[in-house]
C-alpha cells in the first residue's frame, strides 16, 4: 500500500492514481497522487514563470531560462530564449538529443 506523501490518499496498487512532479529542467520529484502532483506542478510553474512570449511561457530556474516546461536544454539569458521561440519554425536539431535518441536504437 503506497499513500501520497502530501495528502495521504492511497495511490492504487499499481500506482494507477499516481502522478509525477517534473521540474522545468526535467528533474524528477517524488510520486504523489494525481491531484497533488498536478497542484504541485502548477505551484512550481507559477514560481518559475517569467513571462509569456508569443504564447510561449518562459520559465527560469537557478538563473537559467527555459522556453517550455520539461525542457532538456536552457539558455543563460532571456533574449536567447525569445530568439529560440522566434526561430521555432525552423528545424533545429539538438545534437545532444539526437545522440540520446540514437543510443536507444
Ligand atoms: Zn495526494
Amino acid at each position: 500500500m503506497t499513500n501520497c506523501k502530501i495528502c495521504g490518499n492511497h495511490m492504487g496498487m499499481y500506482f494507477q492514481y499516481a502522478g509525477r512532479v517534473i521540474d522545468v529542467d526535467c528533474e524528477r520529484f517524488g510520486i504523489y497522487c494525481r491531484r497533488c502532483a498536478m497542484v504541485d506542478t502548477e505551484k512550481l510553474q507559477s514560481k518559475r514563470f517569467v513571462e509569456y512570449y508569443k504564447d510561449n511561457a518562459i520559465y527560469m530556474k537557478e538563473g537559467n531560462y527555459y522556453p517550455y516546461w520539461e525542457c532538456p536544454y536552457h539558455f543563460k539569458n532571456i533574449e536567447d530564449v525569445r530568439a529560440r521561440i522566434d526561430d521555432s519554425h525552423a528545424a533545429i536539431v539538438d545534437m545532444e538529443n539526437l545522440k540520446f535518441v540514437n543510443s536507444l536504437k
